[in-house]
């Protein structure tokens, strides 16, 4: 985009918001601006089914067991490395429970997270996520069977 004293602030913005899905550095402040698509993987359905078992474990008289706050430090292997489970919360399948149990790394299961762990909600496809935050979302949605990748057991998840 050619910048010149007659392109309009609006005109910036709109370039910007075409732009970013592929990456662009915004014409106004030089900041390099790109959306980055997500899907759910394998590992993070893994890290759900994880957060949900443990937190039934921890309040066992709690039936629905969303809203527990896990140290998920408690949970461990390869399906950890790298953090990736975090991003679960663009979809709002969990969400971060550090500043009620006032120390760093305590997730919690969704209403919405149990439904899609046990089937019963599909989610977008992807979703796009810009410095952190979902921009948008696909109209493509997947079951829990299909982010895992192979046949999924919902029963063993059933006390
Ligand atoms: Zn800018």
């Amino acid at each position: 985009m050619d910048i010149t004293p007659a392109t309009t602030l609006s005109q910036a913005r709109r370039y910007v918001e075409v732009e970013r899905f592929t990456g662009v550095h915004c014409p106004c402040c030089d900041a390099f601006v790109k959306v980055y698509r997500r899907k759910i993987t394998n590992s993070q359905v893994r890290f759900l089914r994880d957060l949900y078992q443990l937190a039934r474990q921890a309040v066992p008289s709690f039936h629905a067991g969303t809203g527990i706050g896990v140290d998920v430090r408690q949970i461990t292997g390869q399906h950890m490395r790298g953090g990736d489970y975090s991003k679960l919360r663009h979809w709002e399948l969990i969400e971060d429970h550090s500043d009620i149990e006032g120390a760093s790394g305590y997730w919690a299961i969704t209403a919405k997270g149990k439904a899609f762990l046990l089937g019963q909600i599909e989610v977008p496809k992807y979703a796009w996520v810009l410095r952190d935050a979902p921009v948008t979302y696909s109209d493509e949605t997947i079951s829990v069977h299909d982010a895992w990748g192979f046949a999924f057991d919902v029963g063993e998840l059933m006390v």
